[in-house]
């Protein structure tokens, strides 16, 4: 018997790009997930495996569209929100100041955020900008989960040893932490389990009263 597929894609419509932080974004009403990671790390292809198509995160790649935010609708149950990669070497400081404000403003000001995903690289140790995102996810309180993209490219004890060893080097949880390779499919279902495990959770942003919680400690 196999296990059902944790999310089945029933429909998938490209809702538009964000550009600047004031810029336009979709309306609010369902729940937000958003991928953040830096450029090359596999996550175009994480989210063609993840949404089992093709060629569905190509909008995101497209010259001149790689700066900007673009929004999916999943199933009507959810939106993606594919956030530029970041750290390219050859990208100006004036570049990086233009859209770290705009991916910093979107993760901190995106009242429907449910969760984000963050990908590193099996093979490579996080860069300076890796764990500035992540000091910047840890701040804001925001559920994370990281995927370790590209899995296939070692041998499977030697992957299992790497992604031991990043989770020791973040301190991250086993549990928050799923194994991915996008060119066997390997951790799609857990990947998606782990997205519907978001979905269903509280609002990270509202306190057990439901009332909006102004940052850890504050309502004490
Ligand atoms: P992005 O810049 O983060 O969107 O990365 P891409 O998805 O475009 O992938 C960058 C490169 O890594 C491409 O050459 C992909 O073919 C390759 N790649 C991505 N995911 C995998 C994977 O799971 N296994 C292998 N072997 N290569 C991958």
């Amino acid at each position: 018997m196999t296990t059902p597929d944790p999310l089945v894609i029933r429909h998938l419509e490209y809702l538009g790009p964000m550009a600047t932080r004031d810029g336009w974004r979709p309306e609010i009403t369902l729940p937000e997930i958003a991928f953040v990671g830096r450029s090359n790390v596999g996550k175009s292809s994480l989210l063609n495996t993840l949404m089992r198509r093709k060629a569905f995160a190509r909008v995101s790649t497209t010259p001149g569209r790689t700066r900007e935010i673009h929004f999916f609708d999943v199933n009507r149950q959810f939106v993606l929100a594919d956030l530029p990669g970041y750290g390219y070497a050859r990208i100006s400081k004036a570049r990086k100041a233009e859209w770290r404000p705009l991916i910093e403003g979107y993760l901190s000001e995106s009242p429907t955020l449910r969760g984000v995903v963050q990908l590193l690289d099996v093979r490579h140790d996080p860069t300076e900008d890796d764990l500035v995102m992540m000091d910047f996810l840890a701040e804001v309180g925001v559920p994370t989960i990281v995927a370790i993209t590209k899995t296939d490219k070692l041998k499977p004890r030697e992957a299992v040893e790497r992604v031991q060893a990043l989770c020791a080097r973040l301190g991250l949880d086993p549990d928050q932490v799923v194994s991915f390779s996008a060119r066997t499919g390997a951790g799609r279902d857990e990947l998606a389990s782990a997205l519907m495990a978001l979905l269903a959770a509280p609002d990270w942003r509202l306190d057990d009263n439901g009332e909006e919680t102004e940052g850890a400690g504050d309502d004490a």
